[in-house]
């Protein structure tokens, strides 16, 4: 189950080939730590006040403030070995984001955009450079650590929805709260909330298979959510849908960005849409060839 949020080539593949219902009770592959809770360490750090008061100010505002990083990107580098060759993904980027921004990653086929958005979720390593979330760095945290992270502070979708075929559309977005160790009978309620925010509160039994893309989307945003993640990382979250569901599923996401009540979230968008970052994002930042090669704020 930790497979859902580790990538290692084609992540439905791995989930398929990995996920076993009866797991459910194995904690041996992720086993959160005494203290990852709602009253870890981390959260109880002294600087918690603080950042508490930072986001709050940066959500009404636009954009960063020099405080407020969602995500720190520190001349972050990932290569690949391809025989001789080596592909430089991604070089020497430096990037922050801040809370409540939402950043759009604009740039062609193979520009390094998907590299990036793993890096920054923590679903990849770089091979050099480092990556911060909310002030933590990335690499300096083991592997259960990180995943905890993920399931916790980051929400992913992806192009191809990515959920589990053989679950339920319930089964699938309780999958982060089993992860998280949300005791059981918190679960349903929970559920059906991040459900009916996407508009799929009658769909709950359906399997993928038996929803429409743009539903399977939104499914996939409600697994996302279901941890009220402080992050909400896309990586072509329209790519598949035909371009009315797309604009659903925008605004779905700009509603996530800024609800009409409670806090709002930071949202790093991958597209190759232009006209989609415009309307949607406070700044578009392009990649070409690995690199930055414009940046924009639009708001
Ligand atoms: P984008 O999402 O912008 O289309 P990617 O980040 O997927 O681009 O890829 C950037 C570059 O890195 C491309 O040249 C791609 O072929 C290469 N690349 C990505 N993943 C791998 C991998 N696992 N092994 C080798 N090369 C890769
Ligand atoms: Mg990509």
């Amino acid at each position: 189950m930790l497979l859902l949020y580790s990538y290692e080539g084609t992540m439905k593949q791995k989930l398929l080939q990995r996920y076993r219902p009866e797991e459910e009770h194995d904690n041996s592959v992720i086993q959160p730590m005494q203290s990852e809770n709602s009253s870890s360490g981390f959260r109880n750090s002294p600087v918690k006040p603080l950042r508490v008061t930072l986001r709050s100010m940066t959500v009404s505002e636009s954009g960063a403030t020099s405080n407020g990083f969602a995500i720190r990107a520190e001349s972050v580098s990932r290569s690949y070995k391809m025989g001789e060759a080596v592909i430089r993904a991604v070089h020497e980027i430096s990037l922050d984001i801040g809370k409540g921004e939402f950043l759009a990653l604009l740039g062609t086929s193979g520009s390094g955009k998907s590299t990036l958005l793993n890096l920054m979720a923590g679903l990849d390593r770089p091979t050099s450079g480092s990556i911060l979330a909310l002030g933590r760095d990335l690499a300096a945290m083991s592997s259960e650590e990180l995943a905890t992270h993920r399931n916790r502070t980051i929400g992913i979708v992806f192009q191809s929805f990515q959920l589990l075929p053989r679950m339920t559309l319930e089964e699938n977005v309780e999958l982060p709260l089993r992860l998280a160790e949300v005791p059981r009978g918190e679960r349903p309620a929970r559920v059906q909330e991040a459900l009916e925010r996407v508009g799929l509160g009658a769909r709950t039994r359906h399997r993928p298979t038996e929803l429409s893309g743009g539903e399977q989307q939104r499914g996939a945003i409600a697994r996302a959510l279901v941890n009220q993640p402080m992050i909400l990382l896309a990586d072509e979250p329209t790519g598949n849908l035909d371009s009315k569901t797309g604009e659903e599923i925008m605004s779905l996401i700009a509603q996530i960005h800024r609800p009409a009540s409670g806090p709002g979230r930071t949202i790093v968008m991958v597209t190759h849409e232009r006209a989609l970052a415009e309307r949607y994002a406070d700044r578009i930042v392009t990649l070409s060839d690995g690199a930055i090669s414009r940046e924009e704020r639009l708001r």
